[in-house]
């Protein structure tokens, strides 16, 4: 019998292929999963055809078609008077998760301590593990998710290399500041301490609120790693195009591990992402695109017996149902699969030892009918 050590014992499948499985099997709606149910601009499906027919279907340059990468300086340039240079500080990955991948690699190394704020995304924990490297988890609370930066300070030591933040945040729909920027300055000046900042849902914030992205912050730019995703900004999440922007000297270290992850990403697709990038509405027009459902959604929500909590950025509506029941959060997010067709994510799963909070997340980036029909059947719970 062959014998393999699992260098992640613990891991399964991720929360979000065990959901929308579950969702499809029962066919309940899918609002677990983040990703749109209504289809991407038809000009970008015309771009990108455009692209192959003329005959780009070879090998992009490693970091990634010129042309794209300095769409993607200028844009970035423009929003937060930065100075990334399209030819060495910026790469094309394969979405934020390889962007993340590959930063992390290119820096952690055995017993590094890693800084996350959980809930946090799913992949940044059993990377950081996988490198060697130990997650010192910052554990947020519901309502607001505020971060005390003071307590922070205390996880830091003289093995941590990085901080990873996150803004606005999957899943706690929350967004820093000017104040939590300061608070990151202070605890990171004279270290040698990194930032990688996952800002793939920029765009996707409300109620009149400016993204505070690391690049408009000039001593944080220094020592970070930004990660951004076109699948948010193109509707787009199925095509796996993001990118990473990092000063250049963190940058090589990146690219360094990038060409021998994927080498370059596809071809096509830069070319239509360029092309379709030199048109600001394509995202200035996000913001009130998604604030428009994000209102939609909490008004049929609010007929329901579950509490809202408040959502600021991202595609994630937060969830209590401490109303309805004292259930785990897992067993009741599959009980509302079976017995009332709706698919969310439980928070707990956010966490490294599972703090749950009786929170569920629902993704609004859906068709109005799909809100209609979701919070129709929400009603009844
Ligand atoms: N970071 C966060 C916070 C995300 O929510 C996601 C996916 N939605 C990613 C990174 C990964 O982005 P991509 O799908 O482009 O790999
Ligand atoms: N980012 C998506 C979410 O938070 C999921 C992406 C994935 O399935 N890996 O739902």
């Amino acid at each position: 019998m062959l014998s393999i050590q699992s260098k992640l014992p613990k891991v399964g499948s991720s929360i979000f292929s065990v959901m929308s499985k579950l969702a499809n099997e029962a066919g309940a709606i899918n609002l677990s999963q983040g990703f749109p149910d209504y289809d991407c601009p038809p000009e970008l499906i015309d771009l990108v055809t455009d692209a192959m027919k003329r005959g780009h279907n070879q090998y992009a340059p490693m970091q990634g078609l010129m042309l794209l990468r300095e769409r993607i300086a200028e844009k970035v340039n423009e929003i937060h008077g930065s100075e990334y240079h399209p030819e060495t500080e910026v790469t094309v990955t394969a979405g934020g998760t390889q962007a993340i991948f590959t930063a992390l690699t290119a820096i952690i190394q055995p017993s590094d301590e890693v800084i996350i704020f959980e809930p946090a995304y799913d992949c940044y924990s059993p990377t950081i593990k996988l490198l060697g490297g130990l997650v010192k988890p910052f554990v947020l609370s519901p309502p607001d998710y505020k971060i005390d930066w003071a307590m922070v300070k205390k996880l830091v030591t003289a093995r941590t290399k990085m901080i990873i933040i996150n803004s606005p945040q999957n899943p706690s729909a929350t967004v820093l500041g000017e104040e939590d920027m300061k608070q990151l300055i202070s605890i990171t000046a004279g270290t040698d301490i990194l930032i990688l900042s996952d800002e793939v849902y920029e765009h996707l914030i409300y109620d009149g609120k400016k993204h505070l992205g690391v690049a408009a912050v000039p001593e944080l730019r220094e020592r970070s790693f930004i990660v951004a995703s076109f699948g948010k900004l193109f509707h787009t999440t199925g095509w796996k195009l993001g990118y990473c922007l990092a000063p250049a000297k963190l940058m090589a270290e990146f690219q360094k591990v990038h060409q021998f992850l994927v080498f370059s990403v596809n071809t096509p697709m830069q070319y239509a992402a360029a092309e379709y990038l030199a048109d600001k509405s394509t995202y200035e027009s996000l913001p009130a695109f998604f604030q428009q459902k994000r209102d939609f959604f909490a008004g049929l929500m609010k007929e329901t017996r579950f509490g809202l909590l408040p959502c600021h950025g991202s595609y994630f509506q937060l969830v209590s149902y401490n109303r309805i029941s004292d259930e785990k959060d897992e067993d009741f997010a599959r009980r509302l699969i079976t017995e009332f067709g709706v698919a969310a994510i439980p928070t707990s799963a956010f966490y490294t030892r599972g703090n749950d909070f009786g929170i569920l997340r629902l993704c609004f980036a859906k068709k109005q009918e799909t809100l209609e029909r979701a919070a129709e059947k929400l009603m009844k719970v």
